[in-house]
Formats: C-alpha cells, sequence, structure tokens
C-alpha cells in the first residue's frame, strides 16, 4: 500500500510483480518485451499498465516504452528490497541454489508482508547484497509493518 493524499491506493499482485521487475531491468522496456518476459496476454498487461499508469508509477507511451516514475521507483526499489531479502532467506534456510531462491523469490516478493521481511532481517541482519551479488536496496527507516 502507498498513501497519496492521506488515501491507501492498493496495488494488485500482479501489478508488483510488473513493478519488481522494472525495478531490476533499470531502463524502459518495450510492452511487447515485458510481455515476453512475463509471459502474460497482451490483454491483461495492458490493463494492468494502465492501471500503474492511473497510480502514477510509471510512464507509459502508447506503442512506446514503459519506464518508472520517481514514485514508481521508490516503491519498487521497496519491493525488491523484500525479493532479495527473501533470496538470502531462502538460501540460508533452505540451503538452495541461487538461481532457485531467485525464481521462488520472484513468485512469493508480491505476497509478502514487511512484518515478515522485518522478522528475517531481525534474524539474519541487515545485508547490503543479495545471493546473487545485487544490492538490496535501503529504504528511508526500516521496512514498515503494513508500508505495502
Ligand atoms: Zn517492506
Ligand atoms: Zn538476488
Amino acid at each position: 500500500m502507498i498513501l497519496e493524499n492521506d488515501q491507501q491506493v492498493e496495488i494488485s499482485i500482479n501489478e508488483k510483480i510488473i513493478l519488481d521487475f522494472l525495478y531490476r531491468w533499470i531502463r524502459p522496456i518495450r510492452v511487447g518485451d515485458l510481455k515476453n518476459y512475463l509471459n502474460v496476454k497482451h490483454s491483461t498487461l495492458n490493463s494492468q499498465l494502465q492501471n500503474l499508469e492511473e497510480k502514477h508509477l510509471i510512464k507509459w507511451k502508447r506503442y512506446g516504452s514503459v519506464e518508472l516514475t520517481e514514485k514508481g521507483k521508490k516503491y519498487s526499489s521497496h519491493l525488491t528490497r523484500h525479493h532479495r531479502i527473501l533470496e538470502l532467506f531462502l538460501v540460508e534456510t533452505l540451503a538452495i541454489s541461487v538461481l532457485e531462491a531467485h525464481k521462488i523469490s520472484t513468485e512469493i516478493t508480491p505476497v509478502a508482508s514487511c512484518k515478515f521481511i522485518h522478522y528475517i532481517v531481525q534474524k539474519f541482519g541487515e545485508h547490503d547484497k543479495c545471493p546473487c551479488g545485487n544490492e538490496i536496496p535501503q529504504i528511508e527507516g526500516e521496512c514498515s509493518i503494513g508500508g505495502i
């Protein structure tokens, strides 16, 4: 959830998958390529992008590319923080490969709460990098319970 004019904006699981992907992708991406990477139908993706655009989280040029807005970057860096802390958790607790941890983390990031992430950090401490060697984004203050 994000706060906008004192109103909470709900972001669906599928929209979170898109935001997490866009943060890790860094640069603008064509809608066709995004569709292939996420393996979703064009019509489904279009309506999800429209929702994200209405929430001012992405810039979307029709028939062109999609990229995060400043607000979108802030929100998605929080998601990617969750993603990478979950990778760490999976590797540490289940002793699975980094690649497998990445795949599973992609599946569970959209449903993991800040509270869950908070407990993982309490147990394993703050890390600079995830098991793949990518930076774990820091956020202002701590991962807030109910903040996402
Ligand atoms: Zn969080
Ligand atoms: Zn990683």
